[in-house]
């Protein structure tokens, strides 16, 4: 999900110590009052579990946080193992709950809400919300982030698992994403062989859309252009935005000429009207001029 490059923010460790708005409010709701600051760059002193992503990381979300280690997706193209500086082996075994991480999320949860942040936080980048394994903690996370007044999108590959928590998706507020690399089953397996299945995660946005949540689909990486592209086709009248991108550091990346797919791809999003943002990775092939909102309005 997360290019190398973001090595180190992913650990949720952000600097400043430019101090611009301290702010005292009973942000406990009800509870004790908290002294929050907020950082010339955007961050909130002392938060690093819920966390501003920057750099190519930042192309995903405005604020993210990370609740497990290890994802039994075990996609052969994953560099969170490198990152998190894990055995892929151990990595691949699973995801495993980071100690206390739901009373740090609360902790931080409390100085955004001193401060009326209220953005997207996005789960996750280290694992998956919806690992086969362990995702009871999103459900919590997520309700202890509609509790401070924050929105949340969650990006997986766990395709239905997800619908347990359908229910606590604000249509005013919130998103849910999946990365899709194929529409093949025994391709994808391949490439991502604890994953969901492409028709399973088809059939997950199916039902986040009916339900009137804003959907995004993940096109990185992209391990065939003819496939992400097909992807697009398959899924369009379902899903509101397309966030595309390319694949790095796997060998498939020499395969593709990513300024033919750039061009197609922007081409068949416009004849169909759907809303994208091409990554920084691919930003070169654009138009001079073509406008590629990061962070298009959602439709809520
Ligand atoms: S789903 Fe899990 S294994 Fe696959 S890229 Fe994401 S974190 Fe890595």
């Amino acid at each position: 999900m997360i290019s190398v490059s973001e090595a180190g923010r992913l650990g949720g460790i952000i600097t400043s110590d430019a101090k611009k708005i301290s702010s005292k409010a009973n942000g406990a709701l009800g509870g004790r009052p908290v002294n929050a600051v907020l950082n010339d760059d955007g961050t909130v002193k002392g938060c690093n579990t819920i966390y501003r992503p920057k750099g190519r990381a930042g192309e995903y979300a405005p604020l993210s946080l990370n609740l497990y280690r290890g994802c039994g997706h075990a996609c052969a193209y994953c560099y969170v193992p490198l990152v998190t500086e894990q055995k892929r082996s151990e990595f691949n075994k699973g995801a495993t709950v980071r100690s206390n991480i739901l009373n740090m999320i609360e902790r931080d949860a409390k100085k955004y809400h001193a401060l009326g942040i209220k953005e997207q936080v996005m789960l996750s980048f280290t694992s998956d919300p919806y690992s086969p394994e362990h995702h009871i903690e999103t459900r919590e996370a997520l309700k202890i982030l509609a509790k401070y007044g924050m929105g949340f999108c969650t990006l997986t590959k766990g395709g239905t698992r997800a619908l347990r928590d359908l229910d606590l998706f604000r249509k005013d507020r919130d998103a849910f994403a999946t990365t899709m690399t194929s529409l093949d089953e025994s391709f994808q397996k391949k490439w991502e062989p604890g994953a969901a299945s492409p028709d399973d995660r088809i059939a997950a946005l199916k039902e986040f859309h009916n339900a009137g949540i804003f959907t995004w689909v993940s096109l990185e990486p992209t391990l065939n252009a003819e496939s992400s592209l097909a992807i697009v086709d398959a899924t369009h009248e379902f899903v509101d935005l397309y966030k595309v991108g390319k694949v790095n550091h796997v060998k498939i990346n020499h395969g593709i000429d990513w300024e033919d797919y750039t061009h197609k791809m922007i081409d068949k999003l416009n004849t169909l009207g759907k809303a994208h943002y091409i990554k920084q990775d691919l930003q070169m092939y654009l138009p001079e001029g073509y406008r590629n909102e990061m962070r298009p309005k959602q439709h809520h």
